[in-house]
């Protein structure tokens, strides 16, 4: 097996060596506060499979399910080592193992939302040679980091060390390899077919840079023909690349098209790997089951009306009728603000929101979501569905945050640009009166989508869930039903004062 190191520098310098502790301090405080993401994150990133360090080879081995670029750097006091994994969602609470001896533990955590970071801790007083700690990729998915024996630390540290990166995966000859032979669209089926002609694995995942939805398959590689599906206007996919991502690893992104989820990734043979794709669909019964928000589970899917839009399947005002936008915030891989007991912005915000549609609805307002599931959604596809229903107004909602050391900041704020000053106050001054939430003013600002509509649209920051009485407000369904009815009395006294000028 071929290894290759690419040396990066690490800075351990006595005269940063302070900056550097004190970041990882600041570090370990965000790690514990954002561990909550890791629990909602979406079941198809990338994710730490397996890891063991065996102490008497001061070796640790670690396998994901697709392929990892680790960086790792020597922190002091206590000496430890911290191994980023770009990409990989850990899935699960810290983990903190106790060891024995001069290697003393090893904690396992979500450095951020799609990071997983691993700290290997000395003993006291111990420190390791960087230039003799080796990283070798088994492949670009399998490493093993072998430590050199930890000595007692001496007065002077190095100034420069160099930690190894970067593995060319272990080579298979290419008759080993299976050839992608065709990636084709099945409308009847409504799947992406991948067909090999020798078994392959997959792995997926959404590319947050390439805001697409990442399969690898492998170990293969692209057939010489083979050509990604052929793409018509009312394709459900607005373009897909096929890519060979190294010497065993095909890549086939795909960028789906408005209004079009993604589904389950099938495996029906050793040969067929299978993409559902689920053009969004108007729904028009309205589930009012209450919805829950958990810290930890994504919340309940309640399709409640066309949570997208392909042009031709967004309904347009009809002269004289009015039509509301509700536009929860976030979703997905993005939780938004994350507050006190992992309180996520998401899902309070898809509850809230899903019932402001149903309560506009009930009183004869058509009402649309922009999500009405824990989505993936950018902000350009919800202000595209405003303009092209031709909305009457535009209401998104969010939950805000500051620091979670300052639980003493609660309220409400609610935003506009331009037109949607009257629509702010009338939400706002409902809000106030029915739910008796803290008021932090009703304010202007230049967020994307109050800038790019063009009816009037404001945007409702409900609480803090940084907050210790907002997030002990918004936790509570009860209390979210409130602040739906709320918002919905608001933007329908609105429309009224609105009818009658
Ligand atoms: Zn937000």
């Amino acid at each position: 097996m071929l290894v290759n190191f690419f040396a990066s520098l690490i800075r351990w310098s006595k005269s940063n060596q302070s900056s550097v502790f004190r970041s990882n301090q600041v570090a370990y405080s965000l790690f514990i506060a954002f561990f909550a993401i890791l629990m909602a994150a979406p079941a198809k990133a990338a994710r730490l499979e397996s890891w063991r360090f065996n102490a008497s080879q001061n070796q640790l081995e670690i396998t994901t399910d697709a392929g990892v670029q680790p960086k790792a750097q020597l922190v002091s006091d206590p000496t430890r080592l911290v191994i980023d994994l770009p990409g990989i969602v850990l899935g699960r609470p810290v983990i903190n193992e106790a060891l024995s001896g001069t290697v003393r533990s090893m904690r396992i955590g979500q450095f951020d939302r799609d990071t997983t970071r691993i700290v290997i801790e000395l003993a006291p007083g111990y420190t390791l040679e960087p230039s003799q700690i080796k990283f070798r990729g088994i492949s670009d998915r399998r490493w093993l980091i072998k430590l050199p024996t930890p000595q007692l630390a001496s007065t002077s540290t190095p100034a420069v060390v160099a930690v190894p990166q970067s593995p060319t995966p272990s080579r298979l000859n290419d008759s080993e390899l299976a050839a992608i032979e065709s990636v084709e669209l099945n409308g009847s089926s409504n799947q992406l077919m991948i067909q090999a002609n020798k078994p392959i694995r997959y792995s997926s995942r959404w590319d947050r840079s390439l805001a697409a939805y990442r399969i690898e398959i492998s170990p293969a590689q692209l057939g010489k023909s083979v050509k990604g599906p052929e793409l018509g206007a009312g394709s459900p996919i607005s373009r897909i690349k096929l890519r060979q991502e190294n010497s065993q690893t095909v890549a086939v992104l795909v960028h789906p098209a408005t209004g079009v989820q993604l589904g389950q990734m099938n495996q029906p043979s050793q040969q067929l790997v299978t993409l559902q794709i689920q053009r969004a669909r108007l729904l028009q019964s309205v589930n009012t089951a209450s919805n829950t928000v958990s810290n930890t589970a994504s919340p309940r899917v309640m399709p409640v009306f066309n949570p997208a839009m392909a042009t031709t399947q967004v309904p347009r005002s009809p002269n004289g009728r009015l039509l509301v936008i509700i536009d929860p915030g976030h979703g997905g891989p993005d939780p938004g603000a994350i507050g006190i007991n992992g309180l996520q912005e998401k899902g309070i915000v898809l509850d809230i929101g899903t019932q402001v549609a149903v309560s506009l609805q009930r009183q004869g307002i058509q009402a649309l979501l922009t999500r009405a599931d824990d989505r993936d959604l950018g902000l350009e596809p919800r202000v595209q569905m405003a303009e092209q229903s031709n909305a009457t107004v535009f209401v998104s909602i969010h939950a805000n945050s500051i620091s979670l050391s300052r639980p003493d900041i609660s309220g409400l704020e609610t935003y506009y640009y331009d037109s949607g000053l009257g629509l702010a106050k009338t939400i706002h001054q409902n809000v106030l009166q029915l739910t008796g939430v803290g008021d932090r003013g009703v304010r202007k600002a230049r967020f994307y989508v109050l800038r790019k509509t063009s009816m009037p649209s404001v945007l409702v920051e409900v609480g803090f869930v940084t907050g210790r009485d907002d997030a002990s407000r918004l936790s509570n369904s009860a209390y979210r039903t409130q602040m739906a009815d709320a918002i919905a009395r608001g933007i329908l006294q609105y429309l009224q004062q609105a009818a009658r000028l």
